[in-house]
C-alpha cells in the first residue's frame, strides 16, 4: 500500500494533538509514516503506534534543537528519499508551514497550505481548503510532484488505529544551510494553564463589548469552566485589554475548534477569518443587527455581564 508522510510536531518526546489528527488523515490516503526528530524522537513512537503510524522514522542530533528550520528539511528530504511517499502532511503551525514550504522547493513539488480536510482521489489526494475568509470552500490537488500538504489543527477528530510503529533510525546528512541560522535562546511564554489557542477544542473570545482589560476576567473564567482557551478581537488587543498573541482573525491566528464563543464581537470580515471554519459559533452579543449574528449557531442577544457569568455558574454546576 501507498505510504504517506507525516511530519512529527512534538515536545521533548510528548506527541502534540495536531499530529495525531495528521495521522487519521494519512490513513485515508495510505499508510502512515511518522519522522520523529530531535530530543526525545524514540519517545514519540508508542503515542504514533496506537494512532496508526506503521514505521516511525527517528533522527537525534544537536543540530535539531540548535538551529532553525533547515535540519528538519534535510531530514524530511532523507526520509522523502526513503519512502517514496504519495504525500508528506505537516501540521500548519508557522514552523510546520515554513518546513513545509522548503521542503516542496528542495523535492520540485507543488504545495497545498492550511488544509481543513483531505481526501484520496483518482489523481492524488485531494485537499479542501477555505478562501477569502471562508466564503468559499475549494479543493485542490498538487499535480506535480509529491504534494506536501500542511493541515490545520482540529480539521479531524483524532482515531485511534493500533498499528506496528516500528521504529527505525533514519539517516541525515546536513545540507551546507543547515547551520546558518542559530538559536541564541529560548524563552518560554509564562503558561495559563490554558490549551495553546491554535489548538484547543474550544476558544471563548472577547472584543470591544468586554469593555475593559480586568473584565477579560469574566472571559477566562467561561474559558476555564470549559478547559479553552482565550481569544480576542483586535479591537481588544489594540485597546491592551488582552495580548497580540491571543488575536484571532485576519492579522492574528487562525482557529477551527469545535466551539467558538465571541463575546461582545461584531464580527467584522477580518475576525471572521480567522474563526469561521469552527465547527460550532455561539455569540453574546447586544445588538440583535450585529454581524456576527449571520455566522452563528446558536446566538444570544443580551449583555455579556449578565449573560457569561449565568453560563458559567451554569456549566460549573454540570
Ligand atoms: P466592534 O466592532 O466595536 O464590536 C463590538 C461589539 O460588542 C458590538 O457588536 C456591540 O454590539 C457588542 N457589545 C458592546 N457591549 C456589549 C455588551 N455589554 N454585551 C454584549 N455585546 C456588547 N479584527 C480582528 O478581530 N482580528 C484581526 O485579525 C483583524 N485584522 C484586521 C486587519 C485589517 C487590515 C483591518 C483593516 C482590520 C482588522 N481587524 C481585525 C479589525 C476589524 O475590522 C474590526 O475592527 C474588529 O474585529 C472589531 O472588533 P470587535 O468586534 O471587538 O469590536
Amino acid at each position: 500500500m501507498a505510504e504517506v508522510l507525516v511530519y512529527v510536531d512534538h515536545v521533548d518526546g510528548a506527541v502534540r494533538k495536531p499530529t495525531l489528527e495528521l495521522l487519521t488523515l494519512a490513513r485515508r490516503i495510505g499508510e502512515p509514516v511518522a519522522v520523529a526528530l530531535g530530543n526525545g524522537a524514540a519517545d514519540t513512537a508508542a503515542a504514533l503506534a496506537e494512532h496508526g503510524a506503521t514505521r516511525v522514522l527517528t533522527a537525534d542530533a544537536p543540530e535539531f534543537a540548535d538551529y532553525l528550520v533547515v535540519p528538519k528539511v534535510d531530514a524530511l528530504q532523507a526520509a522523502h528519499e526513503a519512502v517514496s511517499p504519495v504525500a508528506v502532511l505537516v501540521p500548519s503551525s508557522a514552523e510546520g508551514k515554513e518546513i513545509a514550504a522548503r521542503l516542496a522547493v528542495r523535492i520540485g513539488s507543488g504545495i497545498i497550505t492550511d488544509a481543513v480536510d483531505l481526501e484520496a482521489g483518482d489523481e492524488g489526494p485531494v485537499a479542501t481548503q477555505s478562501a477569502f475568509a471562508a466564503s468559499f470552500t475549494t479543493k485542490s490537488r498538487v499535480s506535480k510532484g509529491t504534494p506536501v500538504i500542511t493541515v490545520k489543527p482540529n480539521s479531524a477528530a483524532v482515531e485511534a488505529a493500533p498499528a506496528s510503529g516500528a521504529v527505525e533510525a533514519l539517516s541525515v546528512s546536513f545540507s551546507a544551510g543547515a547551520t546558518g541560522t542559530k538559536v541564541v535562546s529560548r524563552t518560554p511564554r509564562e503558561s495559563t494553564g490554558r490549551p495553546e489557542l491554535t489548538e484547543a477544542a474550544i476558544v471563548v473570545s472577547g472584543g470591544r463589548g468586554v469593555n475593559g482589560a480586568e473584565n477579560f476576567a469574566i472571559i477566562e473564567k467561561l474559558a476555564d469552566s470549559l478547559g479553552a482557551a482565550v481569544g480576542a478581537s483586535r479591537a481588544a488587543v489594540d485597546a491592551g485589554w488582552y495580548p497580540h498573541s491571543n488575536q484571532v482573525g485576519q492579522t492574528g491566528k487562525s482557529v477551527s475548534p469545535q466551539l467558538y464563543i465571541a463575546n461582545g464581537i461584531s464580527g467584522a470580515i477580518q475576525h471572521r477569518a480567522g474563526m469561521q471554519t469552527s465547527k460550532t459559533i455561539v455569540a453574546v452579543n447586544k445588538d440583535a443587527e450585529a454581524p456576527i449574528f449571520d455566522l452563528v449557531d446558536y446566538g444570544v442577544v443580551g449583555d455579556l455581564f449578565e449573560v457569561v457569568p449565568q453560563l458559567t455558574s451554569e456549566i460549573e454546576t454540570r
